[in-house]
């Protein structure tokens, strides 16, 4: 992803937040729907070289805090699931398949889009007065979120696409209520993910 120029990545933030783009021409402005997802992936640092410890790279940390500044706090701002994916070790090779299975998880997904078409939208597009009703936590839950927003700082934006993150996966587990736990899951899939590829070798970035 950082191999874009980092003004290009940013207009990618109006149709993120939008679901549309506006082409403004001398005599009209034009706006077309452009909802999409967004999937990307980065190298811990320019020269890729920068994995567990940094070892691979003779420029760091310099290498990897250049290359990681292309992404703007606005446009990471808007991306729900960023994942740090740890390299494949020879032991993880000899690991057997999961014991969920992609045909398994599709029905799981399948169940989590219709119980969110049963509400009249799915999570992403809920309108914020009816997520503030079908997504609001349980006390602890309540308690956690707010104090990550205290302590992370986050933006109103980040604060209503953790409520939605968390929505989504209590769906998953087929649950009606998001509880603590779901919370928990939605923060740390959005923090921490600059942390974690100073020490890493790759990372996975995707829009919810
Ligand atoms: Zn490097």
């Amino acid at each position: 992803m950082p191999e874009f120029h980092p003004q290009v990545l940013d207009s990618l933030r109006q149709p993120l937040e939008t679901g549309s783009i506006t082409v403004a021409r001398a005599n009209a402005h034009i706006a077309y729907p452009a909802r999409f997802q967004l999937v990307a992936a980065m190298n811990p640092c320019r020269c890729g070289g920068g994995g567990d410890g940094g070892t691979g790279c003779r420029r760091g940390p310099r290498c990897a805090r250049d290359y990681q500044a292309r992404i703007s706090g606005p446009m990471l701002d808007r991306i729900d699931l960023q994942i740090h994916v740890p390299p494949v070790t020879p032991a993880d090779l000899a690991l057997p398949p999961p014991s969920e299975g992609t045909a398994e998880a599709a029905r799981r997904v399948a169940a989590a889009r219709a119980a969110q078409a049963e509400r009249g939208h799915l999570n992403a597009h809920l309108p914020t007065d009816i997520l503030d009703h079908v997504a609001s936590p349980d006390r602890p839950g309540e308690a956690l979120l707010n104090e990550a927003a205290l302590a992370h700082n986050l933006t109103a934006r980040s604060y209503h696409r953790v409520l939605r993150v968390a929505r989504t996966i209590a769906d998953l587990e087929g649950q009606e209520a998001v509880r603590r736990i779901h919370i928990a899951e939605a923060l740390a899939c959005r923090r921490g993910l600059f942390e974690a590829t100073r020490q890493a070798s790759g990372a996975a970035l995707a829009a919810h």
